[in-house]
């Protein structure tokens, strides 16, 4: 099994560059094939509006649950209604497993913190280099989990990139993906400092090249065991904890602390069961 935990599909509704304009997996699937990824997490284009860009992915995850999966791309919004909404109708379109959130779009708020607190979601959230708000959100929310992209930066600032390597060694609910990180002695102490169970595999594609990206892993000349959590086994930890139906929040408090469901549950292509982090 290897899970890319990091791919685009879907068209947007801009004309900028293919960011948000098109992502087409035509050849991502044959590239991904080749490299022998087994699943693909999915995540829209960029979008003015994510219902609809999330339910072109639901139709490509649609019947494919054994090879996709998707985030739900949230916009920045602070009306928690909104977010609840918005979330709430991708996971009824069954195989969402986490919230992408873009600083492209706007920071992330604290209404969806609350939202993926109360559905125990983990959140994608692109920070564009600007790591020092990745401090904020560990330590406001300690429940959630929160991957970073591109180890911070996928313009490759290398300060943003250390930085956030001393976060993922100090903060147990920060995560990192690979993707499109070019400095791989970043990436070697990253894994060497933070460990293996904070980094998480992902290709940016259909972008990036998949089996490229997933080269850079196998680089690592990891033990099977550390290569086999970054190449999935973190990321089926972090969704496996996802409660079928959200806690109830408490004004100004977040959610409830009463766990709905057992700390294991299954995870969201094989039905295994993972332990919870
Ligand atoms: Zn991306």
């Amino acid at each position: 099994m290897i899970i890319d935990s990091h791919c685009h599909a879907g068209t947007g509704d801009g004309l900028t560059g293919p960011w948000d304009t098109r992502a087409s997996l035509a050849k991502y699937r044959r590239r991904a094939a080749a490299a022998g990824i087994t699943h693909t997490v999915l995540l829209a284009a960029f979008h003015s509006d994510y219902r609809v860009a999330n339910r072109q992915v639901a139709r490509l995850v649609a019947g494919r649950r054994e090879r996709f999966s998707a985030f739900a791309f949230v916009h920045p919004l602070r009306d928690r209604g909104r977010v609840d909404r918005l979330v709430r109708e991708a996971m009824s379109l069954g195989g969402f497993v986490g919230i992408k959130v873009h600083r492209h779009d706007g920071r992330i708020t604290r209404e969806i913190c609350e939202v993926a607190r109360a559905w125990s979601l983990p959140v994608l959230y692109d920070v564009m280099g600007e790591v020092a708000a990745v401090e904020l959100l560990a330590t406001e929310y300690p429940e959630v989990s929160f991957i970073i992209p591109h180890l911070g930066s996928f313009a490759d600032d290398w300060r943003a990139q250390l930085s956030l390597i001393d976060q993922l060694v100090r903060h147990p609910n920060v995560y990192a993906d690979t993707a499109g990180v070019r400095r791989f002695d970043l990436l070697e102490q990253a894994v060497e400092r933070a460990g293996a169970k904070k980094i998480l595999f992902g290709s940016d594609g259909p972008w990036l090249h998949p089996g490229v990206e997933l080269a850079k892993i196998r680089l690592l000349r990891l033990p099977i065991a550390k290569q086999r959590l970054i190449l999935g086994e973190n990321l089926l930890r972090l969704c496996a904890r996802i409660r079928p139906t959200p806690l109830p929040m408490v004004a100004g408090r977040g959610a409830a602390s009463e766990p709905l469901m057992s700390e294991q549950s299954s995870d969201p292509w094989s039905g295994a069961q993972y332990p919870c982090c």
